[in-house]
């Protein structure tokens, strides 16, 4: 027998179309060419469980092998075949019909909706024109008294089908590699091809004698027939240079939707560093992508592992892939899976839970911040921490400040350092109060300290030098002053003109006597606009680039240094009221330069004097 005929489409030639548009990796030819090996010899496979198959099954592998002299690729399988019937109807018609579709709907279309389109059609085997001239099929079905085919294809709509002699049962697809794609004619292009997206395909792949890939790999496995090690053992080979992980989840789902996979906590060593798309998406065990966004929620991007599901879309474009029904299911899946891993180290080792903390608070925060679902689920294990290393919940926190950290107008004021070091003479001011020191280091804090006092009832946040330590948190008990209105005016007046800066605002207080004369501290809202800004939250916050330090100078008029300012002569009393306010300065780490200087003369003149 032999046939030639046009396969019925109506466009000249569809391939520049699939070589140009259709996938901008020309390397996926031999993902989709050993896929289709595979899923043929798993076909037989099953034919043979199901003693629909009752011949010798021999060794079901697949071969891929390279003739650099030949110029030629072929991808050989021991699968079910196609006889030739089989393959005019699905090489010819089947996947061209799909082609077809594809000339139709693409045509006349802008640029936008052909991104669409391209994205629809998965074109399988024709994908092997992006690189070959010529395709050659010779196949021989598993079906008794069939003969073997072969068909060959120039890359135009023209074809030729005949019948050939092939020992064994079935396919070679041999690619005669085309000028412009030369370097897919290298044994390391194409073993590096290889070990990328047929790793972990379920039949072993044959590449120069070596078997590249793991039929079995880890996801595919019950969660009860695995060790940690196991885990641990895995993650190293997917990331061969990362530290341990910290844990781990098993996903396994079958319905509404299709999902396998293992997600990874990893160690994160430094923050700017966090390495996005560490996660590989997998169909059915064959890799199609690591930029995994939309399927995985944003917040769970910074994990690592794979995931596996012949439900996703897999080469629909980005729009499409949002609007999907099981990709937002999925990602709800994911989501909920993970906050209840928390939850459950958390119940289960409180103590190992706290010390992953400072790995994981990254992660937690951003997902409360990110989705309120989340937020929901995590609120019950979120941790605060103090400085004295203390972990609570936000619940056992708010009952442990209940006592003495409630303002007169029933707020819960928490109070928090962003940097012990540079606050310590405020953190110690508020610790001698009885008052509770959270720290706020983390890059997101400013975010989730505003998040928080959104969540939590009655509850605000100030850094410890946010204000004097009796204004921090206001009772209703106010200090009496001792002294008169008249001497108040006069020292605010002395004091602002000593310090003579626009950006220091001068008030008298009356403080506890042994509180510091003066106290220098940046209103909370003013310095969280300054946060906000920092953490680079994009342009809204521009407006505030320019906004200058605003610093509020608390004079203290129950402190002795009073006193002795207002009873000395102008100059004594300059003298002292800069001195004050420097040791103010410095308290907050603000003395520099010039001023430091003055400083340093001025109070090397104060000892020497009587
Ligand atoms: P898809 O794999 O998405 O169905 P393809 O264009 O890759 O699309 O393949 C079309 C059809 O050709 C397959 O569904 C299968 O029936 C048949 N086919 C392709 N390759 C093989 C093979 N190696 N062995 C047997 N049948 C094959």
């Amino acid at each position: 027998m032999q046939e030639t005929g046009s396969i019925s489409i109506h466009t000249e030639n569809i391939f520049p179309i699939i070589k140009k548009f259709l996938y901008s990796d020309h390397e996926i030819f031999l993902r989709e060419l050993v896929s289709n090996a595979v899923d043929a010899t798993q076909k037989l496979k099953s034919l043979a469980q199901l003693g629909e198959y009752q011949g010798e099954a021999g060794e079901l592998k697949v071969t891929v092998s390279v003739d650099k002299e030949k110029r030629t690729i072929t991808v050989s399988d021991r699968g079910i075949g196609m006889t030739a019937e089989e393959i005019k109807k699905y090489i010819n018609q089947i996947a061209f019909s799909g082609a077809t579709e594809f000339v139709e709907k693409y045509k006349d279309k802008d640029a936008a909706a052909k991104d669409q389109i391209i994205g629809q059609f998965g074109l399988g085997f024709y994908s092997a024109f992006m690189v070959a001239k010529e395709v050659e099929i010779f196949s021989k079905s598993y079906k008794e008294g069939t003969e073997a085919a072969r068909w060959v294809c120039d890359g135009s709509t023209e074809f030729t089908l005949e019948t050939t002699e092939k020992p064994e049962r079935g396919t070679d697809v041999v690619l005669h590699v085309a000028e412009d794609s030369d370097e897919f004619l290298e044994e390391a292009r194409l073993r590096g091809i290889l070990e990328k997206y047929c790793r972990f395909l379920p039949v072993e792949i044959e590449f120069e004698g070596n078997v590249i890939n793991q039929t079995q790999p880890l996801w595919t496995k019950q969660p009860s027939e695995l060790t940690d090690e196991d885990y641990t053992k895995f993650y190293q080979e997917l990331y061969p240079f990362s530290e341990k992980p910290l844990f781990w989840i098993h996903l396994n789902v079958d319905y509404p939707f299709n999902l396998t996979g293992i997600l990874y906590f990893p160690k994160v060593k430094d923050e700017l560093q966090l390495q996005r798309n560490k996660i590989q998406l997998y169909s059915r065990q064959v890799f199609i992508t690591d930029e995994v966004k939309d399927v995985v929620p944003e917040f769970l991007m910074l994990l690592h592992g794979v995931l596996d599901s012949p439900d996703i879309p897999l080469n629909v474009s980005r729009s499409f892939l949002q609007a999907d029904a099981n990709v937002r299911k999925i990602n709800q899946y994911i989501t909920k899976k993970v906050a209840d891993k928390l939850a459950e180290i958390f119940r289960k080792e409180r103590s190992s839970f706290e010390e992953k903390w400072g790995d994981i608070n990254l992660f937690v925060k951003y997902g409360m911040l990110s989705d309120d679902k989340f937020y929901d689920r995590a609120k019950d294990f979120g941790l605060l921490q103090s400085i004295a290393g203390k972990f609570y919940t936000f619940n056992e926190y708010k009952e442990l400040v209940q006592a003495n950290q409630v303002d007169k107008n029933g707020q819960s004021v928490l109070l928090y350092t962003t940097d012990e070091e540079a606050q310590h003479a405020y953190v110690v001011a508020a610790q001698e109060r009885g008052y509770d020191v959270l720290n706020f280091n983390g890059p997101l804090d400013p975010h989730f300290i505003g998040l928080l006092e959104q969540k939590l009832e009655k509850t605000t946040f100030k850094r410890v030098d946010a204000d004097t330590i009796s204004k921090l948190i206001e009772k209703e008990e106010t200090a009496e002053s001792v002294l008169s209105d008249e001497e108040k005016t006069k020292l605010q007046e002395l004091f602002a003109k000593a310090i003579s800066n626009e950006h220091m605002h001068v008030q008298v207080e009356a403080l506890a006597p042994q509180d510091a004369p003066v106290i220098i501290t940046l209103p909370e809202f003013m310095r969280r606009m300054k946060d906000m800004q920092r953490v680079g939250s994009g342009g809204g916050m521009a407006m505030f680039g320019s906004l200058p330090d605003s610093y509020t100078v608390s004079v203290n008029a129950n402190n002795p240094v009073a006193q002795r300012v207002l009873k000395a002569d102008e100059e004594a009393a300059t003298k002292l009221a800069k001195q004050a306010f420097d040791l103010a300065l410095l308290a907050q780490g603000l003395l520099k330069g010039e001023a430091l200087t003055q400083f340093v003369k001025r109070s090397a003149e104060l000892l020497a004097a009587e």
